[in-house]
């Protein structure tokens, strides 16, 4: 078990900086996600934190311990790859098997572990097998395997599901989450792959460019993105953003888009400038009052429907009642709900402190599935 401390951290190549001075903090016991377009500095991050890249300068902390500049195999952390390099010549007995031996562990204590781990991961019945025949699943399972065997203090994973289909990997998501659970010990994870990161993560930290943009709940991540990228990256549809080029001062109450009060949230900051951040849940399509575009995109999606909108300030996503007749190149209004907007500083394309911001994400009535149960019975 092990809190992970980063300060500091870059790491340059030649002239180029791929990790530009990160500075954060893993958790004891935490799933920690790293989110990111491909290129953006997850990997190295993640490498240097498992002693197989030197940082450029900066700091990494173990628990108490200074391990910058300790080589992998002195840090008690297990990194698990992408593409599993397993021995193909040994059984999974004596994949799993393998670093314990080497680290020259009792012949019963290897025994003991090994068919446990294996009973947890379902893969006890191979233990005799080939590794050649399995399937990728269970190929990923044995790679676990042999990386939970050692107990380390913590597990760094690479888009270690990159190679598997959509519902397999979902799969494997939800095990990877419940046997961090089980085992407790810290987890870093990256992926490129948002969904990924909801599913599993206690908190999120999403790079671009080689920085840092925001570490975070799922939950706040989606609800408080601090900045254009996040919003854009988080959420699907992604969230919208509409331009207007007005003064928005802390007394403002609503803005003008083409000549439409909008109604906000009450600003802390000053901008001249700014983008209005919409997540589709909160903008209502109306007839009149809203702001005036036309139809782009019909979306049905069984429960709801998406409509995207035109607008002179630009494109916006409502999400709308399923049964809504709603055509291509209709006309119609975007109206969102002034509560929930969030405001952008247009050049920074910063989050700008608002009396929405202010409040932690609104809890819904019924918390609880027994509540959730009497509503469905009762509706
Ligand atoms: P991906 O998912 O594509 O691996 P990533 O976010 O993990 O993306 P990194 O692998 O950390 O990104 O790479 C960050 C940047 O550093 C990229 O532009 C990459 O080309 C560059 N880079 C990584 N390793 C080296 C290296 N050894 N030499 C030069 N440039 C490198």
């Amino acid at each position: 078990m092990a809190d992970i401390t980063v300060e500091n951290l870059q790491k340059r190549f030649a002239n180029f900086t791929a990790v530009k001075n990160s500075n954060f903090k893993i958790h004891n016991g935490e799933f920690f996600v790293l989110l990111g377009p491909s290129g953006c500095g997850k990997t190295t991050t993640l490498r240097m934190i498992a002693g197989i890249e030197i940082p450029s300068s900066g700091r990494i902390i173990l628990d108490q311990d200074d391990v910058t500049f300790k080589r992998a195999r002195e840090r008690d952390i297990a990194f698990v790859f992408q593409l599993f390099a397993l021995y193909p010549h040994m059984n999974v007995r004596q994949n799993m098997a393998f670093p314990l031996e080497n680290e020259k562990f009792s012949k019963s204590e290897v025994k003991r572990r090994v068919e446990d781990i294996a009973k947890m991961l379902k893969i006890d019945h191979l233990l005799e097998n080939g590794v050649g025949n399995l399937s990728g699943g269970d190929r990923q399972r044995v790679a676990l395997g042999r990386a939970i065997v050692r107990q380390p203090k913590a597990f760094l994973m690479d888009e270690p599901l990159g190679t598997l289909d959509t519902e397999f990997r979902e799969l494997m998501c939800l095990e990877l989450r419940r046997l961090h659970d089980r085992l407790g010990a810290t987890t870093v994870y990256v992926t490129h792959d948002q969904h990924e990161a909801m599913m599993m993560a206690d908190r999120i930290m999403v790079m671009n460019q080689g920085e840092i943009l925001q570490v975070d709940t799922p939950e706040r991540m989606y609800n408080f993105p601090n900045c254009k990228f996040v919003g854009t990256f988080i959420g699907t549809p992604p969230m919208s953003f509409l331009r207007v080029d007005s003064t928005v001062r802390v007394t403002d109450k609503s803005i003008a888009i083409q000549g439409v009060p909008v109604g906000i949230p009450r600003t802390h900051e000053t901008a001249p400038s700014v983008l209005l951040g919409l997540r589709p849940e909160h903008v209502a399509l109306v007839s009149s009052g809203g702001i005036p575009g036309t139809v782009k995109a019909v979306e049905y999606l069984g429960s709801h429907q998406i409509v995207t909108l035109e607008t002179a300030a630009g494109t916006v996503r409502a999400r709308v009642d399923k049964n809504l007749k709603v055509r291509l190149d209709d006309a119609a209004q975007a109206l969102p709900d002034a509560s929930r907007v969030l405001l952008y500083n247009a050049s920074t394309e910063k989050l700008m402190a608002s009396d929405y911001t202010r409040l932690e994400v609104a809890k819904p009535e019924a918390t609880n599935l027994e509540a959730v149960r009497g509503a469905v019975a009762h509706g």
